[in-house]
This record gives structure tokens, C-alpha cells and sequence, in this order.
């Protein structure tokens, strides 16, 4: 459980990393709310950071939840030593601003310093939701620090630039094939429906299976008398064949459809192998959907067992 959850937040994080060139040591913007909160379970905090982000990390602390932790005096001593080993983050509000605003005006309309978000106020973290690119973190009501699923937000901008890497690739692709010079290829209006409607044509101009039905006819024949003459001829159509097979197996066939008796085999194996790495290509995409849906699943969970408290059942104690 605990090997699959590391695993989850894993992936996750590989999605800001790739999509959002999130870097090692990860910036955690911590809100003095979620170290009191951590506090009263005497967690290890850096350890906690470093488990739910599965990688290095840099605490920091705004000035103004500084303050917030000063204005509390020494009853929350230990949390505020511990808070003076992150690193400041200097927000350079004058007067310190409330918590929760001073993270706003911090992170910014498109986090740009790249910060994870590691907060306890639930209505700042539903207001940040908007930001594409913002990791957040939180404790679950078990206690435990979890990784929020990625927003809505987050998710689009994922998509969006992974639609632009495939055109940018597909008209790159094009300038290849075309023998034209590949920075300078023109642009085509529709890009990614060029390239697929260029790509379907190709596979048909080349397409093995039609041509070599036709050619393979051999005449059966029950004569012994004929044999002779008729073997050459076999053997004449047959290396004709072969030498389409070949370019059968460099064109990039369709489908494992071309099940002969001759070559048939090989085309097969082929076809075989390409299928495999599409396979694994797209293993290791539904992998971070699997994960983000994971999360989705425990932010469900814990949904349910808020309502739970809230309406007086005690929720569940696993783990
Ligand atoms: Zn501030």
C-alpha cells in the first residue's frame, strides 16, 4: 500500500516535471497552518515533504506566515523553530498580509517559480485550483499528508501541450519525407489532419497485401510431365515476391492482416514487434493516468469521509 501510494505520487510529479519543468530540489511553499497541524501529530515534516513529493526538496516560508506563527506566541514554539529553518521566502509585504492572501500573491496567476503548495486552508487550496501547474499538498483527515490530484487546469495545459509536441513532430516529420528543409517546411494550416490524411495515402500506395495475392497464383497442376517447366516458373514468381516482401516489411504496415504461406511469417513477426512498443508507449502514458486517477479516487475517499464527520459517524481508521 504504502510501496503503490510512493509509486502514485511518482508519476504525478513526473507530470510537472515533464509538462512544467519542475526541478529537483522542489520548492514546497509550506503555510504556517500546515505545520501546526503537523505538529499536533509530531510529524517529521521534511520527511513527510520528501515522501509525498518522492524527491528532493527545499521548504520555504513567507514573512507573513512567519508572522502568523509569531503572533502565536510561545505556545507554538517548536513549530515556529521549525519553520526558522526553511528557507525565507521574502513576499516584501509591508504589512504582513493574512496567510492565505500573501500565498496568492506569492504563487501568482501562473506559478511561475514553480512552488508546491503545502497548505491546510481548504479554501485557498480550491482557489489556487485555477493555476495550471500548481502542485498541492494537504492532510487527509486520517492525518496523513497526501498529494492533491492534479486540477482540472492542470490537466488541460497537460493535454494542450502535448497536442502542439505531436503537430510540432508530425511537420517535422513532413519536411523529412519531403526532402524539404525541415526548419524551414511550411507551416500547414491543419497540421495534425495534413499529416495524418499524408500518412494514411502512403500506407496505401505501399500496401503489401493487394499486390502480392494478385502475383501469387501458382498453377496447380497434377501433370508430372509438367513438373520441370513449371517449378522454374514458380521459383522466377517466387523471388518476385520475396523482393516485395521486403519492401512489405520496410513499409509501415497497417496491420498484422498478411498471414501467408510464404514470408506471410515474417511480415507477421513484424508487425508483431511494432505493436509492442505502441503497447508499451501507451503503457507508460495510462501509467500517469492510473496514478492521477488513484489520487482522484483517495480525494473522493476523503470527501465522503468529511461528509462523514460532518454528519457524526466516525469515519474509517484503516492504516
Ligand atoms: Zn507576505
Amino acid at each position: 500500500m504504502r510501496q503503490k501510494r510512493a509509486k502514485t505520487y511518482k508519476r504525478v510529479m513526473a507530470l510537472y516535471i515533464q509538462t512544467f519543468n519542475f526541478r529537483q530540489p522542489f520548492q514546497i511553499l509550506v503555510s504556517h497552518d500546515l505545520l501546526l497541524e503537523g505538529a499536533k501529530s509530531d510529524l517529521n515534516m521534511h520527511k513527510q515533504f520528501l515522501t509525498v513529493v518522492q524527491g528532493e526538496c527545499k521548504p520555504m516560508i513567507t514573512q507573513c506566515c512567519m508572522e502568523a506563527l509569531y503572533k502565536l506566541g510561545k505556545d507554538v514554539q517548536r513549530t515556529t523553530d521549525l519553520a526558522k529553518t526553511f528557507e525565507r521566502r521574502k513576499c516584501n509585504h509591508r504589512e504582513a498580509l493574512e496567510p492565505d492572501e500573501c500565498l496568492k500573491d506569492v504563487i501568482g496567476s501562473t506559478n511561475k517559480h514553480r512552488y508546491v503548495l503545502a497548505s491546510s486552508s481548504s479554501a485557498l487550496r480550491v482557489a489556487l485550483q485555477v493555476i495550471p501547474g500548481l502542485p498541492i499538498i494537504h492532510f487527509n483527515p486520517r492525518g496523513v499528508l497526501v498529494l492533491s490530484p492534479p486540477s482540472t487546469a492542470t490537466i488541460r495545459a497537460k493535454n494542450k501541450l502535448e497536442e502542439e509536441r505531436r503537430v510540432e513532430g508530425s511537420k517535422e516529420m513532413e519536411g523529412v519525407v519531403d526532402g524539404e528543409n525541415v526548419v524551414g517546411a511550411p507551416t500547414v494550416a491543419a497540421g495534425s489532419s495534413a499529416a495524418t490524411a499524408g500518412s494514411r495515402k502512403k500506407a496505401k500506395g505501399v500496401n503489401p497485401l493487394s499486390v502480392k495475392k494478385k502475383k501469387k497464383a501458382p498453377p496447380v497442376t497434377s501433370a508430372s510431365a509438367q513438373k520441370g517447366r513449371d517449378g522454374e516458373g514458380k521459383k522466377r514468381r517466387r523471388d518476385e515476391n520475396d523482393d516485395q516482401e521486403e519492401g512489405a516489411i520496410e513499409a509501415p504496415a497497417e496491420g498484422g492482416l498478411g498471414v501467408d504461406e510464404e514470408g506471410g511469417q515474417e511480415t507477421v513477426s513484424v508487425d508483431r514487434d511494432s505493436l509492442k512498443k505502441k503497447k508499451r508507449k501507451r503503457s507508460k502514458k495510462s501509467a500517469v493516468k492510473d496514478a492521477i486517477a488513484a489520487l482522484e479516487a483517495e480525494a473522493k475517499e476523503e470527501a465522503d469521509a468529511r461528509a462523514g464527520l460532518q454528519a457524526g459517524s466516525s469515519g474509517s481508521d484503516e492504516e
